[in-house]
């Protein structure tokens, strides 16, 4: 199949960062506010992304679990793991080895490339560093959590690497809710365009969460739905 990917007129990339189940499940170690609307959000996000060909950068943290002031994300673990409708057919995994080497091929063979990192701040990985600041894009949408630390740093460091950042609102989570309002309030004042994912997207009909057993999620988004629509 040919990959149209190189030839769309607008090329945008996803940025998707820290989609791991810790933080977006309701029994995760650390997980986000309003977590049932974030994950029908980024799943509607996901079907875009497949139904458009828009490649994804996704980072994945990896905590030790002697870093006692961020229990979440514990490497090995089943909250580390990645909310599986995030991950693409054909991705590659980087590990977080303080490398910078890859592939200048890699979107033509991968739709998604996933870097490991270890600290909240994406760009302390030499890899993703690079790979964020080389990769040509009209914009980076970006999704994901925690709002007021690693979406932050992520969108603070995108922009100043002087990339078009558009923060999906709804698609992403917090844990705290003033910092992160804090946090999305310096992303706007650096340059970046806070959206709704509906603008972009549409509403879609899929409403179920899938990845989480809670009792919300495993209801329909009836009310919450209702209100946005
Ligand atoms: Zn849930």
């Amino acid at each position: 199949m040919i990959r149209p990917a190189l030839t769309l007129r607008r090329r945008r990339i996803l940025v998707d960062v820290g989609t791991q189940r810790d933080l977006f499940t309701a029994d995760g170690k650390a997980c986000i506010r309003n977590h049932r609307r974030v994950l029908a959000n980024i799943r509607r996000v996901m079907a875009w992304v497949r139904k458009n060909h828009i490649r994804v950068i996704s980072t994945v943290q990896f905590f030790n679990s002697d870093l006692q002031k961020r229990p979440y994300c514990i490497a090995g673990t089943d909250g580390a793991r990645k909310i599986s409708y995030t991950q693409l057919a054909h991705f590659l995994e980087f590990p977080s080895d303080g490398y910078t080497d890859f592939s200048r091929d890699l979107f033509d063979q991968y739709d998604q490339v996933i870097q490991e990192i270890r600290s909240s701040d994406p760009f302390e990985e030499p890899r993703a560093d690079r790979i964020l600041s080389e990769v040509k894009a009209t914009d980076f949408l970006v999704i994901g959590g925690p709002t007021e630390t690693t979406v932050k740093y992520m969108v603070l460091g995108l922009l100043l690497r002087k990339k078009n950042v558009t923060v999906l609102t709804d698609a992403i989570g917090s844990i705290e809710k003033h910092p992160s309002e804090i946090a999305l309030r310096q992303m706007q004042a650096k340059g970046a365009r806070l959206i709704d994912s509906k603008t972009l997207v549409g509403g879609g009909r899929l409403q179920r969460v899938g990845i989480c057993s809670c009792d919300r999620c495993r209801g329909r988004l009836l009310k919450v739905c209702a209100e946005q629509d």
